[in-house]
């Protein structure tokens, strides 16, 4: 999972691109990287850490120009690597190119093979090199085409944000699984970001979102010129409304947060529990713990203090670190809860690290009865479209039924929304990207690995 932004046509596109990124930091803090096109060159600064880490006033001195595009990466261990930080920037025929991708390629195997055996040489694992090589491969005269060629080889999910050193391509996959909003600045100029609380950081007026399979092309002095690539065949990622995308953002006209409340009160519907209390897991069951008190009619309290000063707990490494950082970031107020029966909500159950510490906590804190509750169905499925999901093994709902769950993470019960229950909330006027819960591969991929590209279903 990541972030991206593309300015275009303003005075500060880097420093927007840069506030943007800012806004995003929730989409990826592994490394962060902005590109800027002034007409004749492009210039890139890039690295691993914090937005706030990799760009000082020095950076705004040589980001000139008024195309920014930036990126915020996420990624799960063991490629914590600068040289997988984006934009990825490269020279070819036709000049200088920089791409930011959110998203995940499902055939990224297939293609580097393919571009492998024809004598390309790599220096990442990721799949935005692939898309480099492909433009720089394609014998059309015109970056454009060549884009449209590389459109036609790549399969899965991508927000693709792309630089030449005059003009800015921004593209949406069909299913338009990962989101990404247009908006304009106060200046004139215009803005792309996967979401809209970057829109709201700098000022701009939201447009509307990019479509899915539709390309956005940028030139100085034009009004941006809208090409339709693909039918659309729309599934955003229902994993962005339970989790991943910040609460203020407004996704495909949907309210996260209002979403997340909805989901909550489905839950109380379909999963109650006789509880004098409902807490949720700061701050990612925040939204959902609160519909579900309302539907209970029971009080919701923040009964658990979040130390904002550590970081995810879920891109640990080790299992013996990630157990250590959940009692880091997370503490009860054992005022609240000694002799009550609580209910804990949270928006999804990866691996079972953080509920089994949390009900834990919560015994040491004197709780009678733990009702763990979670907004979201049973993880049964990697992601393979850009959600950082551990391999299938490891999700605990593969193993395990509910009940042995609340066995395994010590509580009296652990209970589910349905995916009737997500889907009423998310609202049923569209399909949804359902996959983690439904193993529906609708964009290629598989279950087990990711070098089964064009099957779908497990
Ligand atoms: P676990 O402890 O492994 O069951 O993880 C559950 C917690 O991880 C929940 O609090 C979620 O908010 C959070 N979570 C779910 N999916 C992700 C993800 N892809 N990246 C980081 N955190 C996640």
């Amino acid at each position: 999972m990541c972030a991206v932004v593309g300015v275009y046509g303003s005075e500060n596109a880097a420093k927007i691109a840069y506030y943007a990124l800012f806004a995003m930091q929730h989409r990826g803090q592994e490394s962060s990287g902005i590109s800027t096109a002034d007409g004749e060159k492009i210039t890139l600064i890039k690295d691993r850490g914090l937005v706030t880490e990799v760009f000082d006033e020095s950076a705004f001195e040589v980001l000139k120009g008024r195309c920014a595009i930036g990126h915020n990466r996420y990624s799960t261990a063991g490629k914590d690597s600068v040289l997988d930080a984006q934009p990825v920037f490269a020279r070819y025929l036709l000049g200088e190119i920089s791409v930011a991708h959110n998203g995940n390629l499902v055939n990224k195997d297939e293609v580097r093979r393919h571009l492998i055996e024809r004598g390309a040489i790599f220096q990442t694992e990721m799949d935005t090199e692939n898309i480099v090589h492909l433009i720089a491969k394609s014998d059309k005269d015109h970056l454009v085409d060549r884009i449209k060629d590389m459109l036609g080889k790549i399969e899965g999910a991508y927000c693709l944000v792309i630089q030449s050193r005059s003009k800015m391509f921004v593209i949406r996959d069909r299913f338009g699984i990962r989101p990404l909003s247009l908006g304009r600045l106060p200046d004139g100029g215009w803005i792309v970001a996967s979401e809209t609380c970057a829109l709201d950081l700098v000022d701009a007026t939201f447009v509307r979102d990019v479509r899915p399979g539709e390309m956005l092309i940028f030139e100085e002095g034009k009004e941006p010129v809208s090409e339709q690539i693909f039918e659309p065949d729309y599934r955003p990622c229902a994993f962005e409304y339970i989790y991943f995308a910040r609460p203020d953002s407004i996704i495909d006209g949907k309210n996260v947060y209002e979403t997340r409340v909805k989901m909550g009160r489905n839950l109380a519907k379909e999963q109650p529990a006789d509880v004098d209390l409902v807490l949720p897991v700061p701050d990612s069951g925040v939204a959902a713990a609160m519909g579900f008190a309302e539907g209970l009619g029971v009080r919701f309290e923040m009964g658990i203090v979040r130390n904002h000063y550590v970081g995810r707990t879920f891109i640990e490494p080790t299992q013996q670190i990630r157990d250590l950082k959940v009692k880091l970031k997370l503490s009860p107020i054992r005022y609240l809860i000694e002799g009550k029966r609580v209910a804990i909500v949270d928006d999804s159950l990866v691996r079972g690290t953080t509920s089994r510490q949390i009900v834990r906590m919560l015994r040491q804190a004197g709780a009678r009865e733990v009702h763990m509750r979670i907004a979201a169905p049973e993880i049964k499925f990697p992601c393979r479209y850009g959600i950082d999901t551990p391999t299938q093994a490891e999700l605990i709902s593969t193993r395990y039924t509910p009940e042995e769950i609340a066995g395994y993470i010590g509580a009296n019960s652990v209970r589910f929304l349905s995916i009737d229950g997500l889907t009423d909330a998310l609202g049923r006027d569209r399909n949804y990207s359902l996959v983690s819960f439904d193993g529906n591969y609708f964009a290629g991929g598989c279950a087990e690995s990711t070098d089964c590209s064009g099957r779908s279903g497990v």
